[in-house]
């Protein structure tokens, strides 16, 4: 197996880059090599799909990485049931355009369809649906994965239950996954039906959320430049598959940007792209269709929309907080934004739902979820997320490892009190540079 040394590789925030050891595996049965060739100069590797994490979960500096968008291929499609079965490395983006045409959608997306199924599986990815659908790892039925100490493992819920549980969410860290096996959704359409309507403040959000259990897709937008009377005004979307329009896929395309914007650039974006939104979705409902593109991944449209923040790049934090102090906690966080001046270009805002993920390190739990973008602007914006941390914590939330790429250990460990496990579980052969900062470098971990 060839190695080369790489020293491009970095997180989708841009904050974090280093050199690494990489290869790039075209079969299944390659990668134990390629997992063992890339560890050999720094003993330890580490699995990378399309390295959509924001932090650095998917980073290994100094030691070796496996890409695995070789492993692409559809192993089995069951059109009648929906089942279906692929190599870890296929992309969201690549299933759809098969799936959609034969009435299926995967059961939950993130905000953007350029992520591999092993990566979406890695972080337990949860969507606009997890009020009803959970998370991705609800709708894994079985996996495969090559650990250094045991060779191929299958597991599903009753067979190998704990490695199962421990590779959903389990950040990559239980060995590198081969395939997945996923039962789709159902659909009827390509276009979906979509409601935008504005809400003045939290309480209304709250509302909106509450009065729209039977709706599938739900998130809002919300404001982080006013404080004060119009503190949490925002815009709520909400949506379902459409029942007609037929089951044309999404094609391929949209402008690349090309190089890092100048910061100037980025103050009129970021100040801008609320208020046009905000704008643009009057008081009334707007109500209308949109095909599931449009949709799901607004932000797929511009190609490394992430070179918008510039050469520093830019830190994407989220955390979820328990419904008990969901009100408040959402009002103290954004209050501390809008304080500090600093405004999100993306501002999201959440219910999660009830649904228990199998996951064992999973992110999404019962309660409400802001996601938010900083410029990298150095000890100012640490200094910001430190103080949105502590909001989190001290409401019994948590922080989700596939954003910030600096979640302190002692943050991390209290949210995630089964980590202890994860480590136990862990391929001796496999680290990255999150669980180094999070479970190892304190003394704790090893
Ligand atoms: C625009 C945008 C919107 C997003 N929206 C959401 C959202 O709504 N909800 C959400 O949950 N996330 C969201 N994300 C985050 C993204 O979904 C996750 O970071 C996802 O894991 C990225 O997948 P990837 O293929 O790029 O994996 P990478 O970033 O390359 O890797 C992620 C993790 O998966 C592990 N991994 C990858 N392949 C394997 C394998 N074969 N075996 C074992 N481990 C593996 C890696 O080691 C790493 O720990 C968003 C990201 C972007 C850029």
């Amino acid at each position: 197996m060839t190695t080369r040394l790489d020293t491009s590789i970095e997180t989708w925030g841009r904050v974090h880059r280093g050199a690494h050891q990489l290869a790039e595996p075209a079969w299944r049965d390659a990668v134990a090599e390629a997992a063992r060739a890339t560890a050999a100069a720094a003993g330890t590797t580490l699995a990378h799909g399309l390295g959509r994490s924001y932090g650095d979960s998917a980073l290994n500096r100094d030691g070796g990485l496996v890409r695995t968008t070789g492993l692409d291929r559809l192993i089995a499609f069951d059109r009648e049931g929906g089942i279906l079965r692929a190599e870890v490395g296929l992309s969201i983006d690549a299933l759809l355009r098969v799936t959609v045409p034969a009435g299926w959608f995967v059961p939950v997306t993130p905000g953007t369809k350029f992520v591999t199924l092993g990566g979406a599986v890695a972080n337990d990815v949860h969507g606009k649906n997890h009020h009803v659908a959970g998370s991705v790892g609800r709708h894994v039925r079985r996996l495969a994965l090559w650990r250094s100490d045991r060779g191929v493992v299958e597991c599903d819920p009753e067979v190998e239950s704990d490695l199962f549980s421990a590779t959903i969410g389990g950040l990559g860290l239980t060995g590198i996954m081969l395939w997945v096996e996923i039962a789709l959704h159902p659909i009827r359409s390509a276009m979906m039906q979509v409601e935008n309507r504005r809400f003045a403040d939290l309480d209304e959000f709250f509302a909106l959320s509450e009065d729209s259990a039977d709706w599938p897709y739900t998130v809002a937008w919300v404001d982080t430049i006013q404080g004060g009377e119009a503190l949490g005004r925002g815009v709520f979307s909400r949506g379902r598959h459409a029942e007609t329009g037929g089951l044309e896929p999404h094609r391929s395309g949209g402008p690349t940007m090309p190089i890092n914007a100048p910061s100037l650039l980025l103050n009129r974006v970021t100040v801008g792209a609320f208020n046009r939104l905000y704008h643009a979705n009057p008081g009334s409902a707007f109500r209308g269709r949109r095909h599931y593109d449009g949709f799901f991944y607004p932000l797929d449209r511009l190609r490394r929309w992430n070179r918008l923040y510039g050469a520093r790049g830019f830190y994407q934090w989220q955390g979820v907080v328990p419904p008990a102090d969901a009100r408040t906690a959402t009002r103290t966080l954004l209050d501390v934004i809008t304080r500090s001046g600093e405004a999100s270009f993306l501002a999201v805002l959440k219910n999660f739902g009830d649904r228990p993920s199998p996951g064992l390190l999973s992110f999404p739990m019962a309660g409400t979820t802001l996601a938010l973008d900083f410029p990298n602007r150095g000890e100012r914006t640490l200094a910001l997320m430190a103080e949105l941390d502590r909001v989190v914590s001290q409401a019994g939330g948590r922080l989700y490892p596939a954003k910030d790429g600096r979640i302190p250990a002692a943050a991390f460990q209290l949210g995630y009190p089964s980590w202890r496990e994860l480590e136990r579980l862990r391929d001796p052969l496999l680290m990255s540079d999150f669980w180094r900062r999070v479970a190892i470098s304190d003394g704790n971990g090893g």
